[in-house]
């Protein structure tokens, strides 16, 4: 069967399923394969739940008229979403960047919506499973499509942008993320560059924030939107950390946001050009912006009657770290203690950037730094340290900490597989 005729039976279907768990009536099953798992086996299972057709690789399990065989699932699932996607005829947003883009897409998400009936990435589906999901779950009612795209290699955005076709590109930043597959930052610039050279190629849009000179030297190169505190911005902006949540002003609008850290103000600056870019009125900009609430342990901020948690354990590198530890610096709090978790995916760079954070959070003259991990371990350092988080959790804080607990600002901060977020409970505070 040809792409053009699976794409027919997608339109006739509720959509896609890729986990029998979680089987939609009437859609269509991708039997995708995992580490441990061989989706081809569940494809009668899929059917026998409700699915229209399944989809899969091998011979063997075509065993019936709904189960289509195909060469390679992921593959067919990725022409599907590009098939898909051209049908549709619609603007795609597409952003990438080392730190930020969830949360900036959605802001972008929040602002766009008052205009347009949008689909955005769903949460951090954003690698060569996530996009081709997130373009399939656009419907012919969808006006804009708003998607989030993830790398740690070379080439992946681009290929990310082939299948996505993006109108519209904006890159967060160019951090400290991912420097392994990417090779140093420069691997990561020129990754991450890879959706600007599909836009310029495509005659498409970049969103730049001129206060970033990398994203600068891009001006001219097709059609741009600028953002930023010069004058030159197309939408300039000024930012104001009214602690702990970020501001910002643009035109006449203030907006004061519930996203706490410095490093979100860029984040709804971008979100404002875009709306402004869309020609959304600045009214209906701020709204959205000032409703968003952040989740899911990025940048939340929880308060009980004297303590501050400041939950940022759903992911680290060398730059958000250093982005939260200056966040946390500036605050003005009694007592500011800092739980610092490995960060992961550096490679040969991991011991001196654990040092540099590790330095960096001495200068900044924290009451108590506790650094988590076995990176963490080897650095020079003053603070209180544990070979890992099930360490952290069996031996707990010494008293002298646990007694400032009570007035305390704390910062929680690691890699996703830390899982720093298991510590909250040894901070309840007694
Ligand atoms: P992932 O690679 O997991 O998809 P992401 O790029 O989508 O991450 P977010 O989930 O939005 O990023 O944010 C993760 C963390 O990055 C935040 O909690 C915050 O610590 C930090 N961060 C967010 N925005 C910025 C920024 N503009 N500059 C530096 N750090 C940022
Ligand atoms: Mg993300």
């Amino acid at each position: 069967m040809n792409i053009q005729e699976i794409h027919k039976h997608f339109l006739e279907s509720s959509g896609v399923s890729t986990d029998t768990r979680k089987i939609k009536k009437d859609s269509l099953f991708f039997a995708l394969k995992g580490d441990n798992f061989n989706g081809n086996s569940f494809a009668k299972e899929a059917l026998t739940k409700g699915a229209k057709l399944a989809i899969v690789d091998e011979r063997e399990y075509a065993t019936t008229d709904q189960i289509i065989l195909v060469e390679d699932i992921l593959k067919t699932l990725q022409e599907l979403a590009y098939t898909h996607r051209k049908h549709l005829d619609i603007p795609i947003v597409a952003l990438t960047g080392s730190n930020g883009k969830t949360t900036t897409k959605e802001l972008i998400n929040a602002v766009l919506s008052k205009k347009f009936k949008t689909v955005a990435t769903q949460g951090n589906l954003n690698n060569h499973i996530g996009v081709p999901l997130t373009l399939l779950s656009m419907s012919s009612d969808t006006e804009l499509g708003i998607v989030e795209m993830g790398a740690n290699h070379q080439g992946e955005i681009q290929s990310l942008c082939e299948i996505a076709q993006p109108d519209y590109g904006y890159i967060t930043n160019f951090g400290k993320a991912h420097l392994e597959g990417f090779g140093g930052v420069e691997g990561v610039i020129k990754g991450k560059s890879e959706l600007y050279l599909h836009l310029i190629g495509h005659k498409g849009s970049l969103i730049l924030n001129l206060d970033d000179p990398i994203q600068q030297k891009r001006l001219g190169s097709t059609h741009t939107y600028t953002f930023g505190k010069t004058e030159e911005a197309e939408l300039k902006i000024s930012y104001a950390l009214a602690e702990p949540f970020a501001h910002i002003k643009f035109s006449e609008t203030i907006v004061e946001s519930n996203l706490i850290g410095q490093y979100n103000e860029v984040n709804l600056a971008a979100a404002a050009a875009f709306g402004s870019l869309f020609k959304i009125e600045h009214s209906a900009i701020k709204e959205a912006l000032e409703s968003y609430i952040p989740s899911n342990n990025r940048s939340q901020l929880i308060k009980n009657d004297k303590q501050t948690l400041i939950m940022d354990a759903y992911n680290a590198n060398p730059s958000s770290m250093e982005a939260a530890l200056r966040n946390l610096a500036t605050t003005h709090a009694t007592y500011k203690l800092a739980i610092l978790g490995d960060m992961f995916e550096l490679g040969e760079a991991a011991a001196a950037e654990h040092q540099y954070i590790a330095d960096l959070a001495e200068q900044f003259h924290i009451n108590q730094i506790v650094l988590v991990g076995s990176n963490f371990m080897k650095t020079q350092n003053s603070a209180i340290c544990y070979a890992s988080t099930e360490q952290f959790l069996e031996t707990g804080l010494p008293d002298e900490v646990q007694a400032q607990l009570a007035q305390a600002t704390v910062l929680i901060k690691g890699s996703r597989g830390m899982a720093l977020e298991r510590i909250l409970n040894l901070l309840n505070v007694k």
